[in-house]
């Protein structure tokens, strides 16, 4: 078999996933070459938003057999271009710490009564519905009359609502007359 240089890098483009090793004898003819191989590892690449705020940069989040091996900035995204920040680029952990599992994420609401040391467990009917019954009866019992707005309540957004969540928790917040909003992000 006979190579010139064009074909050559046809030959060693198309070999990409093989081991490309070729031997030659000083005419150029190939004497020998190895076997194609097959990639063995599978990796699956998806395309996602950061879950942390609501800059909402795009990643690629790269997955092997249910385990996330790597998470970048999506190139082809017009927020972020390619970057992420460090809380985006710890993403997995919410999956899985050190390749295992996460099991410190919590799944079920934790409720510490005042004056407790301890917190329980209880189900996300109970929380909201004691929530907002103390949100009226707390707004009821401080309510300014003349200024439309109570001050016995705050409200401290999260890093990991996005924007609709952070302008649904605003409006929620300004037609109950809470004038205290806060976030952690500030962005
Ligand atoms: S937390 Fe960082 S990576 Fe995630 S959306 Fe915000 S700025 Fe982007």
């Amino acid at each position: 078999m006979r190579l010139n240089r064009r074909d050559f890098l046809k030959f060693s483009g198309a070999g990409i996933g093989a081991a490309a090793v070729l031997t030659f004898d000083t005419k150029g003819i190939v004497i020998a070459a190895p076997k194609e191989l097959q990639l063995k590892t599978r990796v699956k690449e998806t395309a996602t938003i950061c879950c942390y705020c609501s800059v909402g940069c795009g990643a690629i989040v790269a997955d092997y057999e249910d385990g996330i091996i790597k998470i970048e900035g999506n190139p082809d995204h017009p927020v972020n271009e390619g970057s992420l920040c460090p809380k985006g680029l710890a993403m997995a952990q919410i999956h899985q710490v050190n390749g295992k599992p996460n099991t410190y994420r919590l799944t079920t609401p934790l409720y510490r009564a005042p004056n407790s040391a301890d917190w329980e467990e209880k189900s996300w009917g109970w929380m909201i519905n004691t929530i907002a019954q103390r949100v009226k009866s707390t707004r009821d019992a401080s309510w300014n009359e003349a200024m439309g707005r109570t001050d016995a309540i705050a409200c401290l957004g999260g890093g990991e609502l996005d924007n609709e969540e952070c302008y649904l928790l605003a409006k929620m917040n300004r037609a109950l007359g809470v004038v205290y909003l806060e976030h952690c992000a500030r962005l």
